[in-house]
Order: C-alpha cells, then sequence, then structure tokens
C-alpha cells in the first residue's frame, strides 16, 4: 500500500501526467481530481472524488482507506477531511499547466466553431496508477486522475470507483486502469479482470488481455492498464499507440517503456 502509494504520488506531483499538478481541466477550466487506493490483503478501500484542494488527491484516498469511516468521499467535504488530515492543501491553480490552458482552450474552440476533432491520445490521457506486490504475497493497487479536458463539471470517472478503475486482491490480481472512464464504469473493467480469473480460471495476460482488447476496445475507445498478480512479472497491455510504464520484474530489473520498445534500466 505504501508503495503505490508513493508512486503515485511521485506522478501526481510531476506537470507531466493527468493527475494533481499538470490534471486536466473541467470545461469552466478548474480542476475536480479523483483518487482511489485498494488493499488486496484486506479488501480496505479508500477513494475522494472532485477535489479541488488536495495536492495529492491518493493520500487522501489513503487517509479515507485508513479512517475506515467510508470508501468514497466527495468534493468539498472530501477537502475538509484531507484539510483535517493534515494533509498539504493548495490552490486550485496550482494544478494548472499552460499545457492543458491550451488543450481546453483549442478543444473549446473546436467546439465553437463545430469543427471537433476527437483529442489525440497524449491530450487526453495521463492518469497514473501503480500495483505493486510484497515479500508476502499481499498486493495493492492506486490510481489517480484529473479526468479529461473539458469534462463536464462534477463528472466523477472509474479512477476513484473500486472495482472499475481500481482493484486489488490477494491471491488474484492488481489492477490500475485508463481510459475513457464512463466505459470503465459500464463495464467494471478492474473487477471484471479478477472475475474472470476467479470465477474462469483465467490467467492475468489473457483476462486483461480480453478486458482490454475486446471488451473495451468494442466501444472504439483507448484502454490501458498495470496489473500484477499473485505470481509473476506485472503486465501492461494498451490499446492506444503508447503508454508510459515502468516496472520492477522478478528479477529485480527496473524496466520503463513508453511505446512497443523497451528500456531495460538495470538493478532496481
Ligand atoms: N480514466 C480517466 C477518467 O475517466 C481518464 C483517463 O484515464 O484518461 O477519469
Amino acid at each position: 500500500l505504501d508503495a503505490v502509494q508513493a508512486a503515485v504520488v511521485e506522478m501526481e506531483d510531476s506537470p507531466h501526467f493527468n493527475a494533481g499538478h499538470g490534471a486536466a481541466l473541467t470545461e469552466s477550466s478548474e480542476h475536480e481530481l479523483d483518487a482511489s487506493i485498494m488493499d488486496g490483503a484486506t479488501l480496505a478501500a479508500g477513494a475522494v472524488c472532485t477535489v479541488r484542494r488536495t495536492r495529492n488527491p491518493v493520500l487522501a484516498a489513503r487517509a479515507v482507506l485508513d479512517s475506515g469511516r467510508a470508501v468514497l468521499l466527495s468534493g468539498v467535504a472530501a477537502d475538509t477531511f484531507a484539510e483535517l488530515q493534515g494533509l498539504s492543501m493548495v490552490p486550485n491553480t496550482w494544478f494548472t499547466t499552460q499545457r492543458r490552458v491550451d488543450a481546453l482552450r483549442s478543444l473549446q474552440q473546436k467546439e465553437a466553431t463545430g469543427s471537433f476533432v476527437p483529442a489525440s491520445e497524449a491530450e487526453k490521457h495521463g492518469t497514473v496508477g501503480a500495483v505493486a506486490r510484497d515479500a508476502d504475497g499481499h498486493l495493492a493497487a492506486a490510481t489517480s486522475t484529473g479526468g479529461f479536458n473539458n469534462k463536464p463539471d462534477g463528472r466523477v470517472g472509474d479512477s476513484p470507483i473500486i472495482g472499475a478503475g481500481t482493484y486489488a486482491r490477494d491471491g488474484v490480481c492488481a489492477v490500475s486502469c485508463t481510459g475513457q472512464g464512463e466505459i470503465f464504469i459500464r463495464r467494471v473493467a478492474a473487477y471484471d479482470i479478477a472475475a474472470r480469473m476467479m470465477y474462469a480460471g483465467e490467467a492475468l495476460d489473457a483476462a486483461a488481455h480480453t478486458v482490454v482488447f475486446e471488451s473495451l476496445a468494442s466501444h472504439k475507445i483507448g484502454a490501458g492498464l498495470v496489473a500484477l498478480g499473485a505470481s509473476g512479472n506485472p503486465i501492461a497491455p494498451y490499446n492506444t499507440l503508447g503508454m508510459y510504464r515502468g516496472w520492477i520484474a522478478t528479477d529485480g530489473q527496473l524496466v520503463v517503456a513508453t511505446h512497443k520498445e523497451l528500456h531495460p534500466m538495470g538493478p532496481a
């Protein structure tokens, strides 16, 4: 749990990803952030949605998990909860980067002139997630996102919905997803992978492959995920041109990749 949280905090603080600083903007040019975290050992989970002031939404999600009083807190109450937990709070503009402002402006201009062209994968995506397995075989998953540029105010995606964008269950799998959240919610995508493994006896890579390349792809959306089973190496299937990803394999080697080519980085 600590490892997935630490990985996601790092990416939330980076301007390169669509989470925390650098997150996508709503149709009103504001940021509404979603995040979740799940402990595969206990099935304990915590999530926040549409937070606007919490610097690291995944830390708020973790605090919700630790509190044990709720699984998902929303909006103003979630920010207030995070503040009372002593988490770092920032003005909403802290999350803004010029890249997102430009992308929103161009999307809205295209919409206004009727020359709507779907946003590129790079503009749309960048949700961050992590999965981990510890030495005792315990699994955990976490996901954090700004959603997508020009999303409706108040819209909540799959990332804070346990079973849709995030799921972890010891002995089965840990999963964190990216792609158009509405479809992941309707397909209960992360849990669908676990269900295929538990009820149909499918292997992790076969179950994830079916969900990404058949179930989700049938809606003509870009979809990707990172996942880890009870044993073996992590997997990161995606049906888009690329997906930024990195992992430590069972041989202890660190690997990063953006597209098909893998870049071994030596021992982790
Ligand atoms: N899944 C995210 C959402 O729908 C967006 C993404 O991953 O591109 O909020």
